[in-house]
């Protein structure tokens, strides 16, 4: 399961990991910060929730206050409706068991591996589908086995650090494992899928730059943001730092009931991330994890949705419409 951040914050914390402690983990005080102490969502909250809130605050200063329906507030308030069980929702939603290499290691595709760098967030999203992953039998990392792994197959040309999510790591931690993946001469990429430049924009500095784009691995990073909303100006300054440091940044977003599934809200994403140079990637069908189920969109709402994101925006800012199925060789369009 997601772990708590405070296990991997430094004794001398940065500005981002200051932030990154400050973040809210008590629902009922998250409504009264919001002005939804007295009404109806307060009592269909869950106060002691298994996969605990965490929210950072300049996430929620982006929530608009009195709003029960605000879409940011639903990605984060952990509500009763997440204990509704349906068939085919289930504990391991992507087949990441199947796919296990070695502890840590997740080899889905060909070329890529993935690895499983931190079971940290800086948010949690209560549609994760990871969220009920057992981090604990991950290995802290550089680890000589995964390294080894990737050294033996020739075949892999990209190593994308996943999670939870990787940059809760320290900067120390991630150079050292950029430079182990560097000195493998058959990877060629190195790319990062993350949230914190949405939630928590101030982990964009020189330090995570430096690495970054400070050895010979092609850089990619792909953001996850849902909502127009979420892309307040120090999100616009963040991913601006990224591109101009010549970093690939692509976004990818998970289509919500609730929350995004309006032509206008996606086609407004699709926008404003592209004025940030910032190019959407995938919209993903829900991936049907235990407690999500309040958030599932159809798979016919879904392809109109996209129909008439088409009809309004150029071809390269429609993301593609995407389903991972475990097993598969790649993820299945809609
Ligand atoms: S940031 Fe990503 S890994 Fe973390 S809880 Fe959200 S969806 Fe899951």
């Amino acid at each position: 399961m997601i772990t708590e951040t405070s296990t991997i914050l430094q004794h001398k914390p940065t500005n981002w990991q200051r932030k990154l402690r400050q973040a809210i983990n008590n629902p009922v005080h998250l409504l009264e910060l919001l002005e939804l102490s007295d009404s109806s969502l307060a009592q269909t909250v869950i106060t002691k929730p298994r996969f605990n809130l965490c929210v950072p605050k300049g996430y929620v200063a982006c929530m608009r206050r009195g709003d029960p329906y605000d879409p940011l507030l639903r990605q984060v308030l952990p509500l009763k409706e997440e204990n509704k069980q349906l068939q085919g929702f289930s504990l391991e939603p992507v087949g990441d068991t199947i796919a296990k290499k070695v502890p840590g290691l997740l080899h889905k595709y060909q070329k890529r591996v993935l690895l499983i760098a931190t079971g940290a967030c800086a948010i949690h999203c209560r549609y994760c589908f990871r969220q009920h992953y057992d981090y604990a039998v991950s290995p802290s990392l550089p680890n000589k086995k995964i390294l080894d792994t990737i050294r033996a197959d020739t075949s892999i040309s990209e190593v994308i650090l996943s999670g939870g999510d990787p940059l809760c790591l320290t900067d120390n931690r991630l150079t050292e494992l950029a430079y182990s993946f560097a000195e493998i001469s058959h990877v060629q990429r190195l790319r990062l899928h993350t949230r914190l430049p949405i939630v928590l924009p101030e982990r964009v500095n020189e330090e995570l730059l430096a690495w970054l784009t400070g050895t010979r691995l092609q850089p990619v990073i792909v953001v996850h943001a849902n909502h127009p909303n979420e892309i307040s100006n120090p999100v616009n300054k963040a991913l601006q730092q990224l591109v101009e440091a010549g970093i690939t940044v692509l976004n990818q977003s998970v289509l919500l009931r609730g929350i995004n599934d309006n032509s206008s809200v996606l086609v407004a994403l699709s926008e404003v991330l592209f004025s940030n140079q910032v190019l959407p990637y995938y919209l993903h069908q829900l991936d049907r994890v235990r407690g999500a189920t309040h958030f599932e969109v159809s798979d016919k709402t879904a392809i109109q949705l996209l129909t008439k994101m088409r009809e309004a925006l150029p071809g390269y800012l429609v993301p593609k419409l995407v389903r991972e199925i475990g097993g598969m060789p790649y993820k299945l369009p809609l």
